[in-house]
């Protein structure tokens, strides 16, 4: 294949060349939100990340199932097995039922994810639709010897589990250094080791999320939905596994537990994960105070935001640094992107009105592969966003006159700018001068009527339709050979 992907597999820890299980299919599994509050830039990362992914794996023509979980039980507010439900405390605190909570912020979540152009993934299964397949994976572990019960809870026998395999593959921590770190949390005497995790917790009297078992009514825990679900939905093995840096450890290095538990080997085949954002330099959370939400990214409503920044801002930015690098926001780093793509999508226009010539100055195979040749190499989004800038050069160049381009050069480099820009990566021009595609159609069908009455001599209707334009924001340039125009106002 001319175009090889390499990722970097957490793994492995190397960049590996991507070769799917079963080409042309790819089983694609991302660990979605745990929804009890607002899509905030932690959410906005991982689906960018993998959003990116998707789209560039079907543009190589793979056929992908891209499988992101919704998160509404079992994630308790430590991480590990201790503290309440997050959702459930959501719920008992503003009084509602928990699945008003989920509802309610999965809504949330979708909203602020289409206002980032990240598409909606082929499968969006919840861990509270998957009790049963949930208690049958337990059921298995128990089967492989490596779980146990106490007291109508059920724990994964970490100790067990690394004399056979080894245990800490993916974060490279050793158990010795785990006894040593881990804090004997309330309640967790029922544990044989403290670094155990739970597969099925009993739920306490008050515990408002409880199910049927046979070792009590309680609930699963929260490694276990998206071994149960990703296997699921993409067989015992598949391709890739994705989600924030800040779930390897426990979330994903349990899961690789469970599944070689079950399967005798890890499920999965390319671990990925991105790295995190800080804002103004600090980390984010809501203890800290700046947990910013996307909404309020978009209206501005926040006092450490400055203006509102829109949703293509806040994606061309995130694209501007690598997905393995952190990344900051600030105010000033959101102005400049905001700049930043303004000044990409106004050299696209330009791309769209350059006229062919016979002869052309422009090497567009190797500007082509410079463009792969970044994607390729790990997802390099800011060394493609680079060569596209560089490549604004010779448009302008092209523009004033100073370079030519014939015209199958000119067709292919505005389909790969279109390609690149607005398939892969994603960046729709939302706010440009000329409003949307049937708006501008309507407006220019009517000032060629009125080019026409003014050709005819109709001075009447053409003063007519003008000033009906112009109260409407519309301003009318008139030109030798036609006209033009720009939207002032978007009201
Ligand atoms: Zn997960």
């Amino acid at each position: 294949m001319e175009n090889q992907l390499f990722i970097y597999n957490s793994l492995s820890r190397k960049k590996e060349a991507f070769k799917a299980l079963n080409s042309p299919h790819v089983g694609m599994y991302v660990c979605g939100p745990t929804v009890y509050g607002n899509a905030h830039l932690g959410h906005a990362r991982p689906a960018i990340t993998f959003d990116i992914l998707f789209r560039y794996l079907q543009h190589l023509d793979y056929k992908v199932r891209y499988v992101r979980n919704i998160t509404d039980v079992g994630h308790l507010e430590n991480d590990m097995d201790d503290g309440e439900d997050k959702i459930a405390k959501k719920a008992r605190l503003e009084r509602l039922e928990p699945m008003e909570v989920v509802q309610y912020y999965t809504n949330s979540y979708h909203r602020s994810m289409r206002q980032l152009n990240v598409l909606d993934p082929s499968i969006e299964p919840q861990a509270s639709g998957h009790i049963i397949e949930q208690q049958q994976f337990i059921d298995r572990i128990f089967e492989s010897g490596f779980a146990y019960e106490k007291n109508g809870s059920v724990y994964f026998d970490v100790k067990k589990y690394n004399e056979k395999y080894k245990y800490g593959i993916l974060s490279g921590r050793v158990l010795e250094d785990l006894q040593s770190n881990t804090r004997n949390l309330e309640g967790q005497d029922e544990k044989k080791n403290p670094f155990d995790f739970a597969l099925w917790k009993k739920a306490s009297p008050d515990h408002l999320m409880r199910w049927p078992s046979k070792w009590s009514v309680g609930f699963p825990g929260w490694h276990l939905e998206c071994s149960t679900m990703g296997t699921k939905y993409l067989g015992d093995e598949f391709d890739i596994h994705g989600g924030g840096l800040d779930l390897l450890f426990p979330h994903h290095e349990c899961e690789i537990a469970q599944s070689t538990a079950v399967h005798g080997k890890s499920s999965v085949r390319y671990w990925m994960h991105n790295n995190m954002i800080t804002l103004n330099g600090q980390k984010m959370g809501k203890s800290l105070g700046n947990a910013v939400s996307l909404d309020d990214f978009f209206s501005g409503k926040h006092p450490l935001l400055e203006k509102a920044y829109s949703p293509m801002s806040v994606r061309f930015f995130m694209l501007q640094a690598h997905y393995r690098s952190p990344l900051d926001f600030s105010n000033e780093a959101l102005i400049s992107a905001e700049k930043g793509l303004e000044r990409l999508f106004r050299g696209i226009e330009t791309l769209e009105k350059i006229q062919p010539s016979s002869k052309s100055d422009i090497d567009f195979k190797q500007f082509e592969s410079k463009c792969y040749h970044a994607l390729n190499d790990d997802l390099n989004t800011p060394i493609l966003i680079s060569h596209l800038f560089d490549g604004l050069k010779q448009i302008n160049d092209l523009k004033e006159g100073k370079i030519s381009i014939h015209s199958d050069d000119l067709n292919n480099l505005q389909s790969l700018y279109k390609t690149f820009v607005e398939n892969i990566l994603g960046l729709i021009h939302e706010n440009s001068g000329k409003g949307s595609e049937l708006t501008a159609v309507l407006i220019e069908t009517i000032l060629t009527i009125r080019q026409e009455a003014k050709l005819k001599k109709n001075f009447e209707t053409s003063d007519q339709i003008r000033n009906a334009l112009t109260s409407l924001g519309i301003e009318i340039k008139d030109k030798k050979d036609g006209f033009d125009w720009e939207l002032k106002s978007t009201t």
